[in-house]
């Protein structure tokens, strides 16, 4: 196991100290020993004959049962504004929102896209959707117009829910290219900016709508969420997700988040990636308890204020953010107080065990690292309150997940029973919230399961406590500032513009983001290298792809390294830019190789 602690800092943080509140997963051994899924299925309300909805769970029961009066969201703007909705409140604009679409024409497992920063609408259009039993499927608002035509072309979109702004910018440029969307949405149009002509008001449409709607009794294997990831080659693969989900959602929320009734939650992730989404809406609202909600984009003083203000109690976050705030030095947060904050979690990336100190250091509290990803739905490994943490370790599986260290042979897959060995991360499958499937892609799917084990394509070491430590990615894809982005879909972009030959990208280590995109590109005949060309391409990437997944480095080469059979060889890519040993490349182009 490599050295983590960080010098003079112990490897290990004992929880031998009393708690506040006492945990959820207390005695992790009896509860994992006894849990079944079938038993937190229980703990929920469910509907009739067997039907289940996420959204019944997340916000129909408490609007309309004891809770109605808590505040569900405390939504703060990021002009300053600050509203709280109850859940009373967001039971009726969602069922105000679910009887608009229907009013339009939309049906069960239509699919319904949300574009949009975190407001109000945004919140509610998701929760309604569902609540119709139309399949939700989210995009980042930072997305450039390209990856949006993308992902709603692969999803066939029939509605798309957004803000005048973003739809001008990024959708109203390619509308034309997305067949399938018939009606969008736009919140916040009126007075001054009435929606463009082929768009609803979508505030003028829920004013109109009655708040009284019956849930639609979707099966507990019906699609309720598609969320788009990246892999190595090919287009973006959509993720289907099922309303059976939110028993993973809520049995996570009780074990890793350790969430109580009169917690304030505050998910730092955007709603338009998974754990914006599990997260972000689903998980706490099923718990009922109060999330925070910040329009504004990341900045220290704010951030630390809005924990001080608001009181929160449980903050889940990402390692980039933690990094930002270190940079940005204690010294801010000095001023303020954090009395409520009892817990603290992040995921998306490996969790350095210094960001794991500088929480102690800053909060009094550890920073609890845990593992997942878009397939599993929900949180698999964690960090948990009341078991100590190895600072750099992911953390031990949560009740009702199997997990293990598999090395794969020639088409099979052998279990690593030993300690400390190298290897592919698996999971038993039959979880709630595991994928059901990429959307028109039954081959990849399949290609995920050897037995009944999913292979997660993160390599791990499993020491001899159990404890999981994330080693690396079994394939190219870039993990930057906690977002997936595929080189793929960055390459075809490149290769759009009419001066690019070939193009290959790659992940640089990055200090703060993890990774940085970087790119190589070759440059047809009749064109010159240079900053021009360079400045006008990182533009063309950024218009086209949006500022997250557009690269920040452009570099020119004669050539790319390819194999024999045409595929760019993105790892020698890698290694050269990084200066690392070249490994094995005799499947590399002859005129490639690099002389020993
Ligand atoms: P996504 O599907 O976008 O949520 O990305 C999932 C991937 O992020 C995983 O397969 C890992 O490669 C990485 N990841 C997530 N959580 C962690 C973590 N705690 N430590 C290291 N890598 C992580």
């Amino acid at each position: 196991m490599p050295d983590v602690a960080p010098s003079n800092r112990p490897s290990r943080i004992s929880k031998t100290a009393a708690f506040l509140v006492r945990p959820h997963l207390l005695d992790r051994q009896a509860i994992c020993d006894t849990f079944r899924w079938s038993d937190a299925r229980r703990q929920l309300a469910g509907l009739p004959g067997g039907a289940l909805n996420i959204a019944a769970e997340a916000v129909e029961r408490h609007g309309r049962g004891a809770r109605a009066e808590h505040p569900a969201i405390v939504w703060l703007g990021a002009d300053g504004g600050r509203q709280t909705i109850t859940y009373g409140e967001l039971q009726r604009r969602s069922s105000r929102f679910a009887n608009a679409i229907i009013a339009l024409g939309l049906q069960r497992g239509d699919r319904l896209f949300v574009l949009a920063p975190r407001i109000p609408a945004l919140y509610v259009a998701v929760l309604g959707a569902l609540k119709a039993g139309v399949v939700v499927s989210p995009l980042f608002s930072a997305f450039g117009p390209e990856p949006i035509a993308t992902r709603m072309n692969l999803g066939g979109g029939r509605a798309l829910v957004s803000t005048a702004a973003l739809y001008a910018r990024k959708v109203a440029p390619v509308r034309e290219r997305i067949p399938t969307l018939e009606h969008v949405l736009l919140a916040g149009c009126g007075g001054d900016t009435p929606a463009p002509a082929g768009a609803h008001d979508l505030d003028a449409l829920l004013q109109r709508a009655s708040d009284e709607f019956a849930t639609v009794a979707t099966a507990p294997d019906e699609m309720a969420l598609l969320h788009f990831t990246s892999g190595t080659t090919g287009k973006p693969k959509g993720a289907v997700h099922v309303h059976e989900a939110v028993v993973a959602h809520y049995a996570t929320g009780l074990y890793a988040l350790d969430l109580h009734a009169d917690d304030v939650f505050w998910c730092t992730a955007d709603p338009g990636w998974v754990t914006g989404m599990s997260y972000g809406i689903i998980a706490p609202l099923v718990h009922g308890v109060t999330m925070v909600v910040d329009e504004a984009e990341f900045d220290p003083e704010r951030w630390y204020r809005i924990l001080q203000d608001e009181r929160v109690t449980v903050w889940y976050t990402a390692p980039t953010a933690v990094r930002m705030l270190m940079k940005a030095g204690a010294g801010i947060a000095d001023r303020y107080r954090f009395d409520g904050l009892r817990f603290i979690a992040s995921v998306g990336e490996p969790l350095n065990p210094q960001a794991v100190w500088w929480g102690q250091d800053v909060f009094g509290l550890p920073i609890h690292d845990n593992w997942w990803q878009t397939e599993t739905g929900g949180i698999m490994i964690a960090n948990t309150v009341a078991q100590d943490i190895k600072p750099g370790s992911m953390g031990l599986p949560l009740p009702g997940i199997e997990a293990f260290v598999v090395q794969r042979r020639d088409g099979e897959v052998e279990i690593v029973d030993a300690p400390d060995v190298e290897g592919e991360l698996a999971l038993r499958a039959g979880w709630p919230s595991m994928f059901r499937g990429y959307l028109n892609d039954d081959e990849r799917y399949r290609r995920c399961f050897v037995r009944d084990l999913y292979l997660t394509g993160d390599l791990v070491k499993r020491d001899a406590d159990g404890y999981y430590w994330f080693v690396g990615r079994a394939d190219d894809v870039i993990k930057s500032a906690g977002h997936l982005i595929g080189p793929f879909e960055v390459e075809s972009a490149l290769m759009e513009h009419p001066a690019v030959a070939e193009a290959g990208v790659i992940g640089k280590p990055d200090p703060v983001l993890g990774e940085t995109v970087k790119a190589f590109v070759s440059l047809k005949g009749g064109y010159t290298a240079g900053e021009e060309l360079r400045r006008e391409l990182l533009g063309h990437a950024r218009r086209r792809l949006g500022p997250t997944v557009a690269p920040k480095e452009i570099d020119f080469t004669a050539k790319l390294p390819r194999t024999r059979s045409g595929k760019i060889m993105r790892r020698l890519l890698k290694a050269r830019e990084l200066g690392l040993p070249e490994g094995d490349t005799s499947t590399l182009e002859a005129d490639d190789r690099q002389p020993q």
